[in-house]
């Protein structure tokens, strides 16, 4: 019997937004999300900056739509200025936290044992880690996608993981914020290697419920061709998840 999946439509703000997006965005999202009334084919989750979380948060209360930070400590207290606690993130609403993000591993040389050790504490603290992998331009030119890819997956992915704990993004490199997109058939190719790595640790039952998103510039225009593929369960969104319109038109190819 085919696992039912239902895909997640995730929005990472990065560090874009404002006080105004709360209204304007985050409110707008959540009154379509209300309209509704409960039949989206798709679950639907914002990822803001830090600071608007709490409010956020408010904003999208009982809207159905989630909420998700973009990083995390793997500690659960303690003497690390400036980072946030995964157990604090689910006391202000987080029920999602982006860890491994190719933008954190690049700026801030995060590794893929430390990515394990945040998912890690994500799920100690009951929320979903959305694990960012993917390759490089360089990477792909060289024919190592898949070998670097599920390098990653194989030091990031914490043991333990499941479909209510773990969530995967691929998010081809060269492909953020770029324009440019994988070829669904590469995406397809991706999704279903990944998911063959998963189960050979988490058993064929887990790996068929744990979702698998694409990243990297979807869009209105692409986002159907991308969301129709059998291991494609979803999208993290960066630049078009900052206008309602545009991220609404995307969940809405999610079916
Ligand atoms: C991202 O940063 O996770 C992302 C996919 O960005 P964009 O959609 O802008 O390429």
């Amino acid at each position: 019997m085919a696992t039912h999946r239902t895909p997640l439509i995730a929005g990472n703000w990065k560090m874009n937004g404002g006080l105004d997006e709360v209204d304007s965005l985050a409110a707008d999202l959540a009154r379509r999300m209300a309209g509704m009334g409960g039949a989206a084919a798709f679950e639907m989750a914002v990822c803001p900056p830090f600071p608007l979380l709490a409010m956020i948060a408010a904003a999208i209360e009982e809207s159905g739509i989630q909420l998700g930070a973009q990083d995390c400590h793997m500690a659960e207290k303690g003497a690390h200025t400036g980072d946030t606690s995964a157990h604090l993130l689910a006391q202000v609403g987080c029920r999602y936290v982006i860890v491994g993000h190719s933008e954190r591993r690049t700026n801030h040389g995060e590794t893929d044992a430390q990515v394990c050790a945040k998912a890690e504490a994500a799920q100690k603290a009951g929320l979903a880690a959305i694990v960012c992998v993917g390759e490089t331009e360089a990477e792909r030119d060289a024919g190592k996608a898949v070998a670097t890819v599920l390098e990653q997956v194989a030091g990031s992915v914490p043991e333990g993981a499941t479909a209510e704990n773990l969530v995967i993004a691929y998010e081809p490199v060269w492909a953020i914020g770029t324009g440019k997109t994988a070829t669904p058939q590469d995406a397809q190719d991706m999704h279903a290697a990944i998911r063959s790595a998963l189960v050979g640790r988490f058993g064929a039952g887990t790996a068929a419920a744990i979702r698998i998103l694409y990243g990297g510039s979807m869009k209105p225009d692409n986002a159907a061709a991308l969301l129709a593929l059998a291991d494609v369960d979803g999208g993290l969104i960066g630049g078009a998840s900052l206008k309602a319109q545009d991220f609404w038109a995307i969940a809405e190819a999610a079916r």
